[in-house]
């Protein structure tokens, strides 16, 4: 598999961007992890290695499931402000940025944003409906980013999915423009009870490999915003499948498939828990993670970034109550204990519905990816020993108390 793998990578990739990927994102990746372990390891001090932006609210889709404020008044992060910021988490150390919305290449300003930081790497979520091939002719030509595109039912099930019409070939038809412009290109699924099967096969993943695609993630459908859609949720045993499928298609096929909620004995992990990534909303606000939607400090402080988030009672206090309650994910197993959270450090809600306390409040209990006695290890060595190295809970967990 190694050898198809790198094969895959010799042959199929433009060069420059596979450079870019390599030294940006890989090396400097580990390095900025290798801070974090420093500053952890010498003051205490959570700055997270990766920052996840949601640089625009507005999209043209309307997801089942979508916490994002999709059709209020538009609100973006400017050029200014996202430049401030990317300079104070580079100073601290850091190269990659997930950049998220909403719909990010709605934003007015997003390739100039790239085009502003040829040293750092950024990962782009995205539905495909706005890369023509001028826009991935420009993404070639900056080398720094790698669009990540949601893939989230057959033609039916996309538009039930995404509530719009002719979501599946518009989608597709970005797919295929970042592919001819040998984009490093991924393909995503927020994986729940419609899309299931359609997904979690090999020939699925047969099918990314002949379309030119390099990486896939299938992450778990959050039942959150205003139209949650419980219903779609995944029981405990149809996530263990997928980590299942996931350790055994990383050990056969030649693409890379992420995750991040596992490290490389199987244990389960929450990444903002842990303290290697929180999320920035679009209004600026530092929230634990994209559907935590409350936050105390903002991006707009005048304080450093690294300074505003390692000196956050609330996400700090956010971290100790996730790794105290589980090694899941905290918004699934236990609403009620992060409302208290909340409440208690008067957080602000974030969303412009304000209806995120509600939403909260009437989440049930749910099944996530921590099923103890039950994990799952790696079998690829190569996963093995990048998660042993950069990819683990760095010791949040010492303190975990008993299962839920
Ligand atoms: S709280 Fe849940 S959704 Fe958020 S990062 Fe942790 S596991 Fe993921």
């Amino acid at each position: 598999m190694y050898l198809r793998m790198a094969k895959r990578l010799l042959l199929e990739t433009d060069k420059r961007l596979l450079w870019k990927l390599a030294y940006n994102f890989g090396f400097k990746g580990a390095l900025s992890v290798q801070r974090f372990k420093r500053r952890l390891k010498k003051k205490g001090e959570y700055f997270p290695p990766f920052l996840y932006v949601s640089v625009i609210n507005s999209c043209n889709l309307r997801c089942q499931g979508c916490w994002v404020d999709v059709s209020a008044k538009q609100q973006t992060i400017s050029l200014e402000s996202m430049n401030r910021l990317i300079r104070e988490a580079q100073a601290a150390g850091n190269s990659f940025f997930g950049i998220v919305g909403g719909e990010p290449f709605m934003h007015p300003q997003l390739l100039e944003i790239f085009a502003a930081h040829p040293k750092c790497y950024f990962q782009v979520f995205t539905n495909g409906h706005f890369i023509t091939d001028e826009v991935a002719k420009e993404l070639r030509r900056l080398g720094n980013v790698t669009p990540l595109i949601s893939v989230e039912g057959t033609e039916l099930i996309s538009d039930e999915r995404r509530g719009r019409t002719n979501v599946l070939s518009k989608t597709m038809q970005g797919v295929e423009n970042c592919l001819k412009n040998r984009l490093i290109t991924g393909v995503c699924t927020s994986v729940c009870q419609t899309n299931l099967e359609d997904f979690v096969n090999e020939a699925w993943i047969d099918r990314l490999i002949d379309m030119g695609v390099l990486y896939t993630w299938f992450h778990v459908y959050r039942p959150m915003g205003p139209l949650p859609n419980p219903d779609l949720c995944l029981s405990k045993d149809q996530q263990r499948r997928i980590r299942q499928f996931v350790v055994d298609m990383r050990a056969k096929k030649p693409i890379g498939i992420v995750d991040a909620y596992f490290d490389g004995q199987g244990q389960a992990l929450c990444p903002a828990a842990v303290g290697l990534t929180h999320h920035i909303n679009p209004w600026g606000g530092i929230e634990p993670c994209p559907i935590v939607q409350f936050a105390k400090e903002s991006i707009h402080d005048p304080r450093p970034i690294d300074q505003v988030i390692s000196q956050s009672a609330f996400l700090r206090d956010f971290r100790e109550l996730a790794a105290k309650s589980t090694r899941g994910c905290i918004v699934l197993e236990r609403p009620d204990l992060l409302h208290e959270l909340v409440v208690l450090h008067s957080a602000d809600d974030q969303t412009v519905r304000k209806s995120a306390h509600a939403e909260l409040q009437a989440m049930q209990n749910r099944p996530s990816q921590y099923s103890p006695g039950e994990e799952i290890p790696e079998r690829s060595w190569a996963y093995r020993i990048a998660k042993s190295l950069f990819f683990h809970d760095f010791g949040a967990y010492q303190n975990l108390g008993p299962v839920l």
